[in-house]
């Protein structure tokens, strides 16, 4: 007899393990695929800080138990000035979290296996019918799912997956305790999320403090491996090394020491997606990839994109003679694009953009937001071009011109409007 599922799932992280529940909720055999041994799940894929807002906790009913701490603020830093927006979160104990949704998927009548590195698919007449997994078993399904995050074995096998070493972020984190988390050179970090733009510490990209209770943070920093990293990396200095100079450079460490095992390391990439379907086929989550590229936030983003996903199989497999062709799971591409990520493109060219800016331009953004309303933050932060405008001067000139050359013909950008316009055009095309 052969192995059959509706539908099966490789990798048990949020996209994939959400994808589960959503299915097995709706009563479909389902089974997820995870490479690791379930003794010590999640390993190595215990990677993220997991900052998360009460939008993500209360969409897919997680349970307070998996909450290290819950936030009031999230704190910008710049290397010398800070805005704080009073905001609620929740910092998650990752692996906590991880462990939550297999059970809850269970509950829901889900299966799981450890332990079963799925490795390529088994197609029939060029489409996938199942996949092969612990080195050698075979299981099939009227659609399988790639939830692997940037491994992404079967989406890369079936040309669907376009992920590019030049657009992977990388991150490293560690839980330290003993840190100053009230210092008077710098904001009240108590119960808040802190993201530093500073490229002196994160070339390229951002650090972060997510404080955790009492003394405690997860302290860590992440930046996208492009020419903006390049253009102000330090000769020979790799992540861990930046870690190291931060810790050793801010006074907020000072009597601080890392918790034993709790370091947590991974990437994902920051690039637009290609396709994200195919015959009996979808890729969700990281493997997508689907992380917000500006401030990393991708458990609630991967969450939305396996919920998708469990929308477009319901849909395909609910009629009597179900319909899995690439054509009717492009329904899931609709759905990620509306309601996963919406104006993505925009998003990505604010992040390239953002993280062109030197430090100075940073304390200037700083108190920019120090001044303009709640609402500019928050729609410059959903890509909308007048609320960037807002936030753009005419010393940007130079950072503009370099954007616009490295995308656009730059003799568009003779001036600050013909930048702005460049960009603008950018963010209409
Ligand atoms: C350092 C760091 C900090 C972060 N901080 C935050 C944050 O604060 N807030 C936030 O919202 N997001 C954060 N993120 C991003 C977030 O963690 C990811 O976007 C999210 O985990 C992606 O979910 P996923 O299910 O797509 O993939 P993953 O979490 O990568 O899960 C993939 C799963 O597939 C398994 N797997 C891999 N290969 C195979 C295979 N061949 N066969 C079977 N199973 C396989 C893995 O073991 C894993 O369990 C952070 C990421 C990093 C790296």
């Amino acid at each position: 007899m052969t192995d059959h599922y509706d539908v099966v799932v490789a990798g048990a992280g949020p996209a994939g393990a959400q994808c589960a529940r959503d299915l097995a909720a709706r009563d479909y055999d389902v089974l997820v695929l995870e490479t690791e041994a379930e003794a010590e799940f999640p390993r190595q894929s215990n990677k993220s800080t997991a900052g998360t807002f009460p939008s993500m906790m209360a969409s897919f009913n997680v349970p307070g138990d998996v909450v290290m701490n819950y936030t009031d603020s999230v704190v910008l830093e710049s290397p010398n000035e800070h805005y704080v927006r009073e905001q609620a979160g929740a910092v998650l104990e990752f692996a906590e979290f991880k462990q939550w949704l297999v059970a809850d998927g269970r509950r829901k009548g889900a299966e799981y296996r450890f332990d079963s590195r799925v490795a390529n698919p088994i197609t029939d007449g060029g489409e996938i019918v199942g996949v092969e997994y612990a080195g050698g078993q075979e299981v099939y399904a009227d659609i399988v799912i790639d939830a692997t995050g940037p491994a992404a074995p079967i989406a890369r096998a079936l040309g669907v997956s376009d992920l590019e070493r030049n657009n992977q972020a990388i991150g490293i984190e560690y839980e330290f305790e003993g840190l100053a988390i009230d210092h008077d050179e710098y904001a009240d970090l108590t119960d808040a999320m802190m993201l530093r733009l500073d490229h002196d510490l994160a070339p390229g990209g951002y650090s972060w403090i997510f404080h955790t209770g009492e003394d405690t943070a997860k302290v860590g920093l992440c930046y996208i491996q492009n020419e903006s990293h390049k253009g102000y990396a330090r000769e020979d200095f790799g992540i861990d090394d930046y870690l190291e100079y931060w810790l050793d450079t801010d006074p907020r460490f000072e009597t601080a020491s890392k918790i034993e095992g709790k370091m947590h390391r991974g990437s994902a990439h920051i690039q637009m997606p290609g396709r994200m379907s195919t015959d009996n086929f979808m890729a969700i989550g990281d493997t997508v990839p689907t992380i917000d590229p500006l401030w990393g936030e991708g458990i609630h983003k991967c969450m939305e994109s396996g919920r998708v996903a469990a929308v477009t199989a319901d849909k395909a497999l609910t009629p009597a003679n179900p319909d899995t062709s690439a054509k009717n799971m492009a329904t899931y591409d609709d759905l990620w694009h509306e309601r996963v990520a919406p104006r993505i493109r925009e998003r990505l060219l604010m992040t390239q953009l953002l993280y062109l800016a030197p430090n100075d331009r940073y304390d200037r953004l700083m108190r920019d937001l120090q001044r303009a309303d709640d609402d500019t933050l928050q729609q410059a932060n959903k890509g909308s071009p007048m609320a960037i405008q807002r936030l753009i001067h005419a010393s940007d000139l130079p950072i503009l011109a370099d954007f616009a050359r490295q995308r656009v013909d730059a003799t568009s950008a003779g001036n600050r409007n013909g930048a702005v316009a460049a960009i603008a055009k950018l963010f209409r095309n």
